[in-house]
């Protein structure tokens, strides 16, 4: 975490960034908010590229009961985790992963 003002290292204090430099605060809490709008936004993204995925015949769709879904692997961001499989219902466009 670096201070947007001068660059300097900031440290966490009273649940807040600080500035090692400047004193410069910047709220912890903003921060886990920006990261869940990122995670919304990555799933725009698969939902909006679903008709060039490949698709799996062999799996039902838990809210439909369509068989179906498009499906793709994608990396979590732990480097340690394995690959996730995501599908998406070719029917009524459901998300969900496999665990
Ligand atoms: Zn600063
Ligand atoms: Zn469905």
């Amino acid at each position: 975490m670096f201070c947007p003002k001068c660059g300097s290292i900031m440290f966490p204090r009273d649940g807040k960034w600080v500035c090692s430099n400047c004193g410069f605060e910047k709220s912890i809490e903003e921060k886990k908010e920006i990261v869940e709008e990122a995670k919304e936004k990555e799933m725009i993204v698969i939902s909006s590229n679903a008709e060039n995925l490949p698709v799996d015949d062999s799996v039902v769709c838990p809210k439909c009961g369509n068989t179906g879904a498009y499906w793709m692997l994608q990396q979590t961001r732990a480097a340690d985790e394995p690959e996730t499989r995501f599908y998406i219902c070719t029917k009524c466009g459901y998300r969900w992963r496999e665990y």
